[in-house]
């Protein structure tokens, strides 16, 4: 915890316009870490999409609090119409899921949640510079998660992750429970955690943070080239291009593809590689986990879902080329 984390930390909250971030050991800890510092009541029912990694039912798991899937709609979001029958007199926060570079309709969650009383906490893992109407994902509830794992869009040469807070309360017991419960002077007075993000991490995300803007730039004109060139494939659905109040940094660029296992594999053939995200399953697919199963636009979603080749070593003629090579496969079938 020497000066280019806390210089890290510090260009973090100033780029998201909050009062604290504080890095942590990865991305799972800090949501783990964010929902004990804000004291829930033990037991209590968290409401979480499913198509999300399990690290995110994991760490409510993980803080003594209890997932419950709700569905997602058509842009592989949380849907704020699956909450509310939800919500029973032990739900206590619900937890979207800034998927995929994208965040959700965050004024009709905060709608439900003031509505019923309960609190908002983000994962907001994967949507870093992400923003719906103007305000960065991170930012709308109690906590926001970052992680800085290779593979996100702003990645360290190992594990990595921040909580992004403007309640200050919040922040000083993350400081301490980050570092074994040690508060000033090594005086110890809650049960803590190992859980900091290491110097040479930070200053490794200090170094790369510092062309982020053309990071989210190049994955952005990217993926508005897929958008160019496949929107005329009826066997495909795209992820949707921003509106008046998205603004997306396409951590992933994940379709929906009709005969998708044909389709895998003829890229395949063709060198192409592509993702079925967290192996092609949702977490209500998981039943030793004892998770409700009831969200059946999920279950459509790992049927057909499939992320494309997106990142920022990619040319123009590689999407030209990916483009093709699907049309071609969709010409033979
Ligand atoms: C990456 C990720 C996490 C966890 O991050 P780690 O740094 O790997 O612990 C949590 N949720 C989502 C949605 C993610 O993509």
């Amino acid at each position: 915890m020497q000066d280019d984390l806390t210089s890290f930390e510090e260009e973090l909250a100033k780029y998201l316009n909050v009062k604290h971030v504080i890095g942590v050991a990865d991305g799972t800890m800090a949501i783990l870490l964010g929902l004990k510092a804000m004291n829930l009541t033990p037991g209590g029912e968290v409401i979480l999409p499913s198509h999300t990694f399990v690290a995110t039912a994991a760490a409510v798991k993980h803080a003594g609090l209890k997932p419950v899937l709700a569905d997602c709609k058509e842009d592989h979001l949380l849907d704020h119409n699956d909450i509310e029958h939800r919500i029973t007199e032990k739900t206590v926060a619900i937890l979207p899921v800034q998927l995929n570079g994208r965040t959700c309709e965050m004024d009709k969650i905060q709608e439900i949640a003031s509505k019923n009383s309960l609190k908002v906490a983000e994962d907001s893992c994967q949507a870093l510079g992400s923003k719906f109407k103007d305000q960065f994902a991170g930012t709308f509830g109690s906590f926001g998660a970052l992680s800085f794992y290779p593979s996100k869009t702003l990645g360290c040469f190992g594990d990595g992750g921040a909580i992004i807070t403007s309640d200050s309360e919040l922040y000083s017991k993350i400081i301490q429970l980050r570092d074994h419960g040690r508060g000033k002077n090594g005086l110890v007075t809650k049960w803590g955690f190992n859980s900091r993000l290491d110097n040479i991490q930070a200053a490794i995300l200090k170094a790369k943070f510092s062309n982020y803007e053309f990071t989210i730039q190049t994955r952005r004109s990217l993926a508005k080239h897929y958008i160019r060139l496949l929107s005329d494939i009826s066997e495909i659905v795209l992820p949707p291009l921003d509106d008046l109040y998205h603004f997306d940094v396409f951590q992933n660029f994940e379709i929906r593809a009709k005969n998708r296992d044909d389709l895998v594999d003829y890229l395949i053939e063709n060198e192409i590689g592509t993702l079925k995200q967290w192996g092609g399953f949702c977490l209500h697919q998981f039943p030793d986990l004892n998770m409700n199963s009831d969200t059946p636009f999920c279950e459509e979603l790992t049927k057909n879902f499939l992320m494309l080749p997106l990142n920022t070593t990619l040319t123009m003629e590689d999407i030209e080329h990916v483009c093709k090579t699907i049309k071609n496969f969709y010409k033979k079938t």
